[in-house]
């Protein structure tokens, strides 16, 4: 790639600094390097880190790794099973496997590696506690005491960040999710192997997972922010259901997802956000890797634009930056907000969908191995012929008859 200029370089101050060694933090600090930017990604955590996880990276995700990405694959999901609140289990095949489960502990830590192969120095155990811009520099300070200058910084510390309370992201959904990873003996394994499970949950928009990678299988379940009682109870029972509650788990954890409002920014001044930092998260499946990775990269490339520019420049480049994430991702979360208000509102109807209707189901196969985008899938007359029936639906129909908090 070519380097871009640098009139401003200037010594102690970084082109770029990135926040956050995720998906999105990792491949922002990768395109910054390639584009010959003096890069510097922080932290938090000692890398590998654990992130509470599901780890399937459908084809939008395998397609936005950096190519030759050495990782090690568990398990590719052949089949899916769904459910609704425990009953109606169909399993369905895949016309072309591709989700493939892995462990975000060595995801993160080998995109990380690939930002260190394109020059980015790597911090660990480094965290950003505050920031602030003045005239062409962005100062970050930081938990060791430091302070860091940078030309541009791009947050990309997950859903809990800081960057993103400076930049003024706002959300249209939150959801707390909560996971095990669990080993599981030989005869659970088998009768995981290839196959992921997606159940409809009995709170609205909530739904629960069972992930294989073999000899582990990661479970959890995810609903509204706000009623955790009732989340941990749904969790029991999911766990119980599916023979998942006796052993002892490697990680029983929780975490939030956040997606954000169509009209939310993702930059102020030289402070770019991207992924779970910029809210960048699918209403419906909660996915996000993909997001990441794929905000990560426009990022990075916003980010070099920023470096050399002069305060317009820099300002073109951040609006810049806004429009691509609108048109792209923005355009994905736009249908999926429109699935979930679908799905929130009647469950049922779109468990009879999937697995009664196969054009519904091949869809959804063709969406999980990259074929299609959720857009995609919502622009067909099936879509729109269920979103219209659910709509007609007296409110006693549509599943529990309370109202999704979808935006
Ligand atoms: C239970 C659960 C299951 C999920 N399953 C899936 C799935 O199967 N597939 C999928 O595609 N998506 C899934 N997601 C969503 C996915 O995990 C996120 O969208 C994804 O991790 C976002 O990546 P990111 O790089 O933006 O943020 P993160 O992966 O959260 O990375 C942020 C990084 O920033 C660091 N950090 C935080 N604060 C600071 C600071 N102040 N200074 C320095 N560093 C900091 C953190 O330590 C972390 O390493 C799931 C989410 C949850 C909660």
């Amino acid at each position: 790639m070519s380097a871009p200029s640098h009139p401003t370089r200037a010594p102690g101050i970084w082109d770029v600094i990135v926040v956050g060694a995720g998906p999105a933090g990792a491949t922002a600090a990768r395109v910054a390097a390639e584009n010959g930017c003096t890069t510097l990604l922080l932290e938090r955590a000692t890398i590998p880190r654990y992130k509470t996880c599901g780890g399937g990276l459908i084809g939008a995700s395998l397609a936005a790794l950096p190519p030759g990405l050495s990782l090690k694959v568990y398990d590719t999901a052949r089949r899916f099973t769904f459910a609704h609140n425990g009953h109606k289990e169909r399993t369905l095949d895949s016309s072309s496997p591709t989700c493939a489960m892995v462990y975000r502990s060595e995801l993160d830590a080998a995109l990380t590696e690939a930002a260190a192969a394109a020059g980015a120095e790597v911090r660990d155990g480094t965290a950003l506690t505050t920031l602030e811009q003045r005239g062409d520099t962005v100062s970050v300070r930081t938990n060791r005491g430091d302070t860091l200058r940078a030309r541009a910084v791009v947050g990309a510390d997950g859903s809990a960040s800081r960057v993103s309370r400076y930049v003024g992201v706002q959300c249209a959904q939150v959801d707390l999710a909560l996971e095990v990873e669990v080993p599981v003996d030989e005869r659970t394994a088998d009768r995981w192997r290839g196959r992921a499970l997606m159940e409809w949950g009995p709170l609205p928009g909530s739904f629960g997972w069972v992930f294989p990678k073999g000899d582990v299988c990661t479970a959890g379940v995810v609903a509204a922010r706000g009623n955790p009682v009732a989340l941990r109870a749904y969790k029991e029972d999911f766990l119980t259901r599916h023979g998942l509650i006796g052993p002892r788990p490697l990680h029983d954890t929780g975490h939030l997802t956040r997606c954000r409002r169509p009209d939310s920014p993702v930059a102020r001044g030289r402070v770019l956000v991207a992924g779970d930092a910029a809210a960048l998260v699918d209403h419906w499946s909660r996915e996000g890797i993909s997001y990441a990775l794929r905000s990560g990269d426009l990022a990075g490339r916003a980010a070099s634009r920023v470096v050399g520019a002069d305060e317009p420049g820099a300002r073109a480049a951040a609006d810049d930056y806004g429009r691509r994430i609108n048109d792209v991702l923005g355009a994905e979360m736009r249908a999926s907000s429109s699935l979930m208000a679908l799905f929130a509102r009647n469950p049922a109807l779109v468990h009879t969908a999937l697995t009664r209707v196969p054009p519904a189901w091949h869809r959804l196969d063709a969406y999980i191995a990259g074929r299609t985008s959720v857009a995609g899938i919502m622009t067909t007359p099936l879509a729109r012929t269920a979103a219209a029936v659910a709509g007609r639906l007296p409110a006693s129909r549509r599943g529990s008859g309370r109202p999704g908090r979808v935006s």
